[in-house]
């Protein structure tokens, strides 16, 4: 097992260019620590693909190199690199049972039956195929034949690392969440690293230690789920993490305070001067605002639709043009459509050109 560490990779597949939107992945640098639970979160098309398989070698990249502890394996072939990729479908032998399935990856590499069996046995019950070890994978669901692949994929116990690429794709909504749970136990069982990419914030945040989210081939943040949802740093993280996401409007700064739509509000921190073509939004959580029938204090909002979602409301406003969702437990006490709109300091952001700025502490 090994570090890997990914150094000024970038990937183009029309070949090395001076243009940077020729690259589905720009430059970036990270390492994936041994034995962690990773999951690669990003919207359809934002190179998580592209990534696993530069990792696993698939791909070679146009830029960088790719290490495994210290070891530059960035022109290595995939099978010199004990790295095991579970794909979107199943990738299985039809005609074999579920058992030789397998079985298979560790015959391969020439173990013995007795070692073999044991582990085919235990890994078919944590998978909960044991009941089918000796049926044909051909007669078995589209669940049970993603389950041998995910099987095939965990079955060596000296891998460098697991990488899935969107495994609960074919998966039953039902089934998704108890293999989700299996994962994460397998993880504490054998302590591979594991690579878990999704397009789903649940998946990424319930799976992983530790997220990295991308967008438009790059990372904007690495982070735990904890850290996503309260400090994002950039916009895209906030508003692709969170359901709804982080409410963000374009706002002037102004040292210690900033004006929203001609209202000016107090910040936390004393914020330096940013370059006048700077994009400056604020971003705040739809759980960090909230909402009274006390017009004397607060923002004044018109409140569009109420939604109830059980455990909390979802309750969407408008300040003049902007729209903002407030999250909130009880709302009761509003009887108008009226209402005060007021801002958590502490949780407040401030972000030029998409990125989170800080500033020093008043
Ligand atoms: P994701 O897995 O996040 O959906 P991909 O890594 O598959 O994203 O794709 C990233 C970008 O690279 C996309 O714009 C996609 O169209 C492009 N791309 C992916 N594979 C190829 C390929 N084989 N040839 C050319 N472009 C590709
Ligand atoms: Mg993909």
């Amino acid at each position: 097992m090994a570090n890997i560490t990914l150094n000024n990779i970038a990937h183009s597949y029309t070949g090395p260019s001076d243009n940077p939107d020729d690259y589905a992945l720009k430059k970036l640098n990270l390492t994936w620590r041994d034995g962690g639970a990773y999951a690669l979160l990003g919207p359809s098309g934002c190179g998580k693909t592209t990534l696993l398989n530069i990792i696993s070698g698939l791909l070679i990249p146009t830029k960088g190199e790719v290490l495994f502890n210290d070891d530059d394996v960035t022109k290595l072939p995939t099978e010199h690199r004990n790295i095991a990729q579970i794909f979107q479908f199943p990738v299985i032998y039809d005609t074999m049972t579920v058992f030789q399935n397998l079985a298979f990856p560790l015959k391969n590499r020439g173990r013995s039956m007795e070692d073999i069996e044991p582990r085919v046995i235990e890994l078919a019950k944590m998978l909960g195929l044991d009941a089918d070890l000796h049926t044909k994978a051909q007669h078995l669901t589209a669940d049970a034949k993603q389950k041998i692949s995910l099987g095939r994929g965990l079955i060596r116990q000296s891998v460098n690392a697991i990488l899935f690429d969107e495994p609960l794709t074919v998966i039953d909504p039902q089934l998704k969440w108890e293999l989700r749970s299996q994962l994460k136990y397998l993880h504490k069982q054998f302590g591979f690293t594991m690579i878990y990419v999704t397009h789903d914030q649940t998946e990424a945040l319930t799976f992983a230690d530790e997220v990295i989210v991308m967008y438009e081939g790059e990372i904007v943040q690495v982070g735990t789920p904890e850290a996503l949802f309260e400090r994002p740093e950039h916009t895209f993280v906030g508003y692709f993490i969170g359901s709804p996401g982080m409410n963000i409007a374009p706002c002037e700064l102004k040292g210690d305070k900033i004006v929203l739509e001609g209202f000016e509000l107090p910040l936390s921190a004393m914020y330096k001067e940013q370059p006048l073509d700077a994009k400056i939004e604020i971003g705040i959580r739809p759980e960090h605002l909230d909402l009274s029938p006390d017009t004397s204090e607060g923002l004044p909002v018109t409140i569009t639709k109420i939604d109830d979602i059980g455990r909390y409301k979802i309750v969407r406003v408008t300040l003049k043009s902007k729209e903002f969702n407030v999250v909130m437990d009880e709302f009761s006490g509003v009887v108008d459509d009226t209402a005060s709109l007021s801002f958590e300091t502490d949780h407040t952001h401030i972000y030029a050109n998409d990125h989170l700025i800080t500033g020093e502490p008043k």
